[in-house]
Formats: C-alpha cells, structure tokens, sequence
C-alpha cells in the first residue's frame, strides 16, 4: 500500500492537466483494498476511485483521497465445449489483456484493441469501439460498495449497460468500487466486422482469412491514424457522446446535409456523429490558448501543452452552445468532470 499527501495528478490522467490530491493512495490486491477501506482517512474524506485517467478531467485540485486500484491478476475460471470465463482484476491495463485474449486464440474483443485505461472502468462507460461493446462479453462484475465494504457480483443483466453507460456510471456512481470483472468467450469464432470503416478496409485489402489478429492489427492501424496517443498529445479520447435524435430530425437535416449518416438506434431513432456536428460548426482543428479540437477527429478534445480542466470545460461548453444554435441537438459529455 502507498499513501502520499499533497501529490500533482499530472502523471495519472491523460488529459495531462496539472490537479492536486490531497492524499493519494494506490493498493496492489483486494485484501489490502478492505484494509485501506477501514482507515480513518479512507472513512472521513471525500473520495475518487481511479482507474488509468483515461476518462476524466480534473478541473481543481481534489480535496480528499484518490485510490487507485492496482490489482493485476488475470484467472481461467472454467471451460465448457461452447464457452471460456477469464476473471479479470480491474487493475489489468485493458489493451494487455486484449491482446492477451487473443494470444490465447480467443476472440470477442479485437475490435476494442488500444483503448486506453485499465479492466475495472471498462463496465463503467461499457466501452465501446467499431461496432462492439464490451457488454457483449462480460458474464458479471465483481465489486465492494462503499457504505457497508459487502462484496457483490451485479450479472450482465443488473448492469444496466446502454451506450456509454451502465449501473456504475449512474445509481452506483462514488457508492462502489470494481474490483474485477467476469468475461464468457464463445469458442466459436465471433468476429464482427459490421461497422463499415473496417468492413471496407479489408475489402481493400483482400488478403485472405480474416482472423481476430488481423482485425486488431486493423484496429490498431486505424486508431492511431486517427486519434491523438496519450503519451503524446493530452486528451480523454472522445469528449462527448454521438447524439441520438427522431428519425424525423434526421430525414429532414439529410435533405441540407446529404454527407450526414447515421446508425438505427431503433424504427424511430438515429444515432449521428457528434464529431460531424462539432466539424460543421468549424471547430475540427480550432485551437485557443493551449486547448483545441483535434484536427484529425473532431470528437477529440486536446491539451496541447498546459491547459488547466476549467478552460478545457469551458471550451467545451462553447462547442456545445455552438452545435445547439445551428442544429438544435443538444451534445453531452462522455468524459467524467471532477
Ligand atoms: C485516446 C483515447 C481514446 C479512447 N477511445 C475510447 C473508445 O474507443 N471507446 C471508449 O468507450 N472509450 C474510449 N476512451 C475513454 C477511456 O479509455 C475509457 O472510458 C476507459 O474505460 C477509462 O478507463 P480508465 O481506467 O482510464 O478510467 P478512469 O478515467 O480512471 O475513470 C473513469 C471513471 O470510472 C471510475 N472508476 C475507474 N475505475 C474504477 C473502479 N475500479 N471502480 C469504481 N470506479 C472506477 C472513475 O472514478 C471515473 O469516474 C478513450 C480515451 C482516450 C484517451
């Protein structure tokens, strides 16, 4: 256990922003987490699990304890002729254990290749990426609520997964930590290669059997001649949600705008791009101070250099404003503000 007073939080959110904790505290396996969870400091002050940083922006310092949650082991629970569950502890960087997946003839989760953070938030915002959400893969989430340190497991079903959003991003919000969560892989081969992107990318390429090393080769291509790497340029990835709007609203802005596309939410509702909204409005590459929309994806909001998390927000709220006046959709963040 490492507990330390008064530290920069610099180095643990990719949005590189320069915020305070007044304690901090990092615990390497669940035993030590429910020791720590005794403590008076733990007890009595205001406090924030993290993850890898990968999704929030710290817009001051943070007056109480951040706990990071380190644990790192990755378990073959059972086998069955149909199916594998491999228990993942949420202190396993995600990426690593994609690839792990994988390296062990496994697939379900090439397609959410290279997204940042670590195993414990990926039920949070249930992540998703070219057509796959890791919903679609978790069997249970195994956690500890806060109030009373009882261990839960919450089955796929209780989760309450959407897009972007589950139990844990909501009623369960600050009241629970994840401790590990529970993935069931089919034996058969399940590859999703719907989303158009890389549909077409392989239809380019016409090379053959396509198997789940290839499409997170593709993935991981496509990603990073897209989006900005975090150790190079500051940023939480997407900062806001694709908006969901009437079928009506969307026929009538494709009669103005014929580059406009959208994915069926249901009979009467098309999900759009809010980075397509944001480009129209003119701020794909716009950049004031030290905090700009990236010029390769205009979802992206970056820091590029010392740009604190109040002008980042405020940035964003002027995007926002701007998108509402010219289309009246309203956009709302994905990424979590402290
Ligand atoms: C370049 C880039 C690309 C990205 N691309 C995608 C993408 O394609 N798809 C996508 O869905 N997301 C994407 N993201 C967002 C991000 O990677 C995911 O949301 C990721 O799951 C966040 O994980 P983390 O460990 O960094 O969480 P953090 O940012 O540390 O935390 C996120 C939230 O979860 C809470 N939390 C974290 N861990 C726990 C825990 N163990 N128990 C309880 N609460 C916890 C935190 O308090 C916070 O509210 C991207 C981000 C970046 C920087």
């Amino acid at each position: 256990m490492i507990e330390k007073n008064n530290i920069s939080l610099k180095p643990y959110n990719t949005f590189n922003v320069n915020a305070k904790a007044k304690y901090f505290a990092e615990v390497n396996n669940v035993s030590d987490l429910k020791t720590f969870l005794e403590t008076p400091l733990f007890k009595n002050e205001k406090r924030l699990i993290l993850g890898a940083g990968s999704n929030i922006l710290f817009t001051k310092d943070f007056d109480g304890i951040v706990l990071k949650l380190n644990n790192s082991k990755i378990k073959l629970i059972s086998e069955t002729d149909d199916s594998v569950f491999i228990e993942v502890d949420a202190g396993v960087e995600w990426d690593s254990f994609v690839k792990y997946s994988i390296d062990k003839g496994l697939s379900g989760l090439e397609n959410l290749s290279l997204i940042p953070g670590n195993v414990g938030a990926a039920p949070i915002q249930n992540i998703g990426a070219y057509g796959v959400e890791v919903k679609d893969l978790i069997e249970s989430v195994n956690i500890i609520m806060l109030e009373n340190h009882e261990e839960k497991t919450i089955l796929n079903g209780d989760c309450s997964f959407g897009y972007r959003s589950s139990i844990f991003k909501n009623e369960f919000k600050n009241k629970i930590i994840i401790t590990s969560v529970l993935f069931k892989f089919s034996k058969r081969n399940s590859i999703n290669l719907e989303y158009a992107p890389l549909k077409n990318y392989f239809a380019e390429k016409n090379e053959g059997e396509i198997t789940s090393r290839n499409i997170r080769d593709a993935v991981i291509s496509i990603r990073e001649s897209k989006l900005p790497n975090p150790n190079e340029i500051g940023s939480a990835g997407s900062f806001f949600k694709n908006p969901i709007i009437s079928k009506e609203k969307y026929d009538k802005l494709k009669t103005e705008y014929s580059d406009l596309f959208g994915f069926s939410e249901s009979d009467l509702n098309i999900k759009i791009s809010a980075g397509w909204l944001i480009e129209k409005c003119g701020f794909k590459g716009k950049r004031i101070g030290d905090v700009g929309v990236y010029d390769k994806q205009a979802l992206v909001i970056v820091n590029y250099g010392n740009a604190t998390g109040s002008e980042i927000v405020e940035f964003a709220e002027m995007i926002k404003s701007k998108v509402e006046n010219k289309f009246n959709i309203k956009i709302i963040n994905e990424v979590n503000i402290v």
